[in-house]
């Protein structure tokens, strides 16, 4: 295996920009682009399209919108009113009937905290909650409440699934399902399998941290996706040349709390009941988003040794990825694909 060393990464930038203002829309050269707030970031969607071909892009892109929004409120863990705070709520009592797009991402979700030991698991709930109020208190959890917190936490063995009834159960009471570190993962996938229904099959999803580009560019050439360097000088940008896939990035750069001075990251170890260390950014590039979604944040978990040997030793992962930056260990690594 050839290791290239290659530098720290932390937010991805579509090369025309991201961000904005809610729903603005910024037709150009034989492109239609729009930006909407959901899913606690900003979405761009972009797609080639010719001046006869913008009022068929505009409908395209709107539909996409709506299916990415359908998504946010099944799934959103920010609110009480989705299906998945009624899961939360219901689980113990009795299996709960959800969703197609509920049960794909949870039996996905399943899949995923097998394929990474376990360190991706969306039943990290009771942590999440136990390390937001810490940061809110600002006093630190007691071991105690990490032990307790943590017999309520394990995807493959504490949650099951029916896949004909399509329900969901709980196992142990209290427990919470929390699918921050895959949803925007696979509502970008849908975004896109909207637009390709639609006929646009030129185009870019970008989610904050996540960008899936299809086809080629408005020059017909690949799209280039720009990832934020962010242990470089200030501005620099690594630049990524995107066909058919996803590149998603996960970190604390952005979404920490802080407890006595120290940073904690957002991203829970569920082997150890506390945030990860060390990880400051954590890029992966796959054929879809949900995958690049998942492993990211599992790759926080995992460090780059152990993330890179699972990813290798698994066929279904032979597309992806891993670009690597730890903070505390002074170094950070690119692995090509042809090297896994
Ligand atoms: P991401 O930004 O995609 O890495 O997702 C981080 C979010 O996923 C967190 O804000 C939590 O909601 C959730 N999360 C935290 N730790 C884990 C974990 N180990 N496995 C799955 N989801 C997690
Ligand atoms: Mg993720």
């Amino acid at each position: 295996m050839k290791r290239f060393v290659f530098f720290a990464f932390a937010s991805l930038v579509l090369l025309s920009g991201c961000g904005g203002k809610s729903a603005t829309t910024a037709p150009s050269s034989n492109l239609y682009k729009a930006t909407k707030e959901m899913m606690g970031t900003f979405v761009t969607i972009t797609v080639v399209a010719t001046d006869a071909e913008q009022p068929k892009a505009q409908q395209a892109v709107a539909n996409a919108f709506d299916r990415m929004r359908r998504i946010e409120d099944l799934m959103s863990i920010h609110r009480d009113d989705t299906e998945l705070a009624h899961v939360n709520r219901e689980a113990f009592a009795a299996p709960v009937r959800v969703s197609d797009d509920t049960y794909e991402v949870i039996r996905a979700s399943i899949q995923f905290a097998k394929d990474t030991e376990g360190a991706f698991d969306i039943t990290v709930g009771p942590l999440v909650k136990l390390w937001e109020e810490a940061g809110k208190t600002g006093k630190l959890p007691a071991d105690a409440e990490i032990k307790e917190a943590l017999t309520r936490v394990g995807a493959v063995d504490k949650l099951k699934l029916d896949d004909k009834e399509k329900t969901v159960r709980f196992m142990v009471r209290d427990m919470s399902i929390d699918l921050g570190g895959i949803a925007k993962g696979y509502a970008v996938d849908k975004a896109i399998e909207v637009l390709r229904a639609e006929g646009m099959n030129n185009a870019v999803v970008q989610a904050g941290g996540q960008v899936t580009a299809i086809g080629r560019n408005a020059d017909g050439k690949k799209w280039l996706v720009d990832v934020r360097n962010f242990f470089r000088a200030n501005g620099h940008f690594e630049r990524l040349e995107l066909e058919n896939m996803d590149v998603a990035t996960s970190g604390d750069y952005e979404r920490f709390v802080t407890i006595d001075g120290r940073r904690y990251s957002h991203i829970i170890d569920p082997r150890t009941g506390r945030p990860v260390e060390g990880a400051s950014s954590v890029s992966i590039i796959a054929k879809d988003g949900a995958t690049a979604d998942a492993w990211s944040t599992a790759a926080s978990v995992l460090g780059f040794n152990k993330a890179t040997e699972l990813l290798r030793k698994n066929d279904r992962y032979k597309d992806c990825q891993l670009l690597f930056a730890g903070c505390t260990q002074g170094f950070s690594d690119y692995l090509a694909p042809e090297n896994n």
